[in-house]
């Protein structure tokens, strides 16, 4: 059933989706650029949603996509958990904003220590972005030392200190928008390279190792199998702390996290997504002692000035608490992970079945519960098994494969065959089938095929 060669992707997507064309050339005279999120780009314009419902979603046009951006990774229990619904309309009924404490705060923080290995104690913010700024700021103030060392592609939201390095080249210095001064205060070196890392702390100005443990962009660029150990014991070694930005594998790759499922204990952890049950929402948690630098404290000096600040109107908002707390409280059963894990496998594995028997130069891999399709390269003799990349591939290409035109392309060829892929892959959720993975995988092969059709590979 491929697309008949006349009617070319871009061609069926513009007539099909007009609903979506005519609501973004709307949208695009009172919001900028037309979007809201950089990563929601998809040229020539992206699709406008009105419902969903468990693993799928309604279009504007009333097409019906399996949704694997599901929530941007955040809703792995699917959209509208019958559970989650139900607290938030109970709360919400109870009131959205006390300007003070409140008891799900706390059940949110105790189920958050119960399932995180390295936290002791929690501070809410409403974003993975405030996350992470926050958990810089802490290792700041407790060392005393003014260095973040990132890595190469690793994405820890749209901060400041967090855009260096995030997009190749990597080794650029500027970034629009963002002081030298400040990008002074980051340094960016490769991942799996454990002896650039020692010389690099060997210096002695920096205060945190931040990294995502999948690698960048949810294992996109992997780390080495035993990478994430020796950074622990390099940055302890120097007195460095280690942050894990967990926002996307936080409650997805183990109930505890990529912490738990490696077994590597990182001294503050930066969580958003599932930890608010699809509400806006984020944390650090960590070591106490390290915490303990935003508490008020008496030897934090008569003004504070031995303290880190923090506030925020939205941080551990009632209506995302009940919704947390319910998600975790699920998440907590570590059946909700492998569910996950096991579809996401079929989902690579059959990737690339079809990759192979069409021969074109692409390959899917990844980890955990999540897929990434790379099209373009390399030459379709080299093909990966489906939880790694294959040798000889750059960290710049494997960085940018969702969102160069191959893989709009793709994304966009998809949802014409009722798949909504986050560029060019995907996360699972708990109400994702088996017959799901079986009509993306037959998706994808209907796509390739319009895609060489169409002369996209020469
Ligand atoms: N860190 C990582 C690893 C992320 O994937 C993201 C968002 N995708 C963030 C931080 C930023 O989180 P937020 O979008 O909630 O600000």
């Amino acid at each position: 059933m491929a697309i008949a060669t006349e009617q070319t992707i871009h061609a069926r997507y513009d007539r099909e989706f007009g609903g979506s064309k005519k609501m973004f050339e709307r949208a695009r005279k009172s919001i900028t650029g037309g979007i809201t999120h950089d990563g929601r780009n998809i040229k020539p314009f992206p699709p406008y949603i009105a419902q969903a419902d468990g693993a799928y979603k309604w279009d504007v046009n009333g097409h019906k996509l399996i949704d694997y951006a599901i929530g941007h990774g955040s809703l792995i229990l699917g959209h509208n958990d019958p559970e989650i619904t139900a607290a938030m309309q109970e709360q919400a009924a109870r009131g959205t904003h006390f300007s003070a404490g409140h008891e799900g705060e706390i059940l949110w923080a105790e189920k958050v220590i119960e399932l995180v290995p390295s936290a002791d104690d929690v501070r809410f913010t409403a974003s993975g972005t405030e996350a992470t700024l926050l958990a810089m700021r802490v290792a700041r103030g407790y060392t005393e030392k003014s260095t973040i060392l990132k890595f190469e592609g690793h994405f820890h939201g749209w901060q400041d200190y967090a855009l260096k390095g995030e997009k190749p080249p990597f080794e650029s210095t500027t970034v629009p928008g963002i002081p030298n001064e400040t990008l002074g205060t980051v340094s960016v070196i490769p991942s799996n390279d454990p002896a650039m890392l020692e010389e690099r702390l060997v210096q002695g100005d920096v205060a945190a190792v931040i990294l995502e443990p999948s690698g960048a962009s949810w294992s996109t660029i992997q780390l080495k199998d035993d990478f994430l150990k020796q950074v622990r014991d390099i940055t302890a070694k120097h007195g460095v702390l280690l942050i894990f930005d967990e926002v996307i594998t936080g409650f997805r790759w183990a109930p505890g996290g990529a912490q738990q499922r490696f077994g590597v204990t990182p001294d503050l952890t930066t969580l958003a997504k599932i930890i608010a049950g699809g509400m806006p929402g984020g944390a650090v948690a960590g070591r106490r002692d390290v915490m303990q630098m935003i508490a008020f404290r008496d030897d934090a000096g008569w003004n504070g000035a031995r303290r880190v600040q923090q506030a925020g109107t939205f941080n551990a908002n009632p209506v995302a608490a009940a919704a947390g707390y319910t998600a975790l409280s699920k998440c907590a059963d570590p059946s909700v992970q492998s569910y996950c894990d096991d579809l996401a496998k079929k989902i690579r594995v059959g990737l690339n079945q079809v990759i192979t028997s069409l021969g074109v130069p692409a390959f899917a891999w990844g980890e955990s519960s999540v897929f990434h399709v790379a099209l373009g390269k390399p030459a379709s003799n080299l093909v990966a098994d489906d939880l790694h990349t294959p040798e000889g591939v750059s960290v710049e290409f494997l960085k940018g494969s969702g969102g160069d035109k191959l893989g709009m392309a793709f994304e966009i060829g998809m949802l014409i065959e009722g798949v909504h892929v986050f560029h060019s892959g995907g996360l699972l959720s708990t109400r994702h089938t088996d017959a799901d993975v079986e009509t993306t995988v037959a998706a994808a092969e209907t796509v390739l095929a319009a895609l060489t059709a169409e002369g996209a590979f020469k």
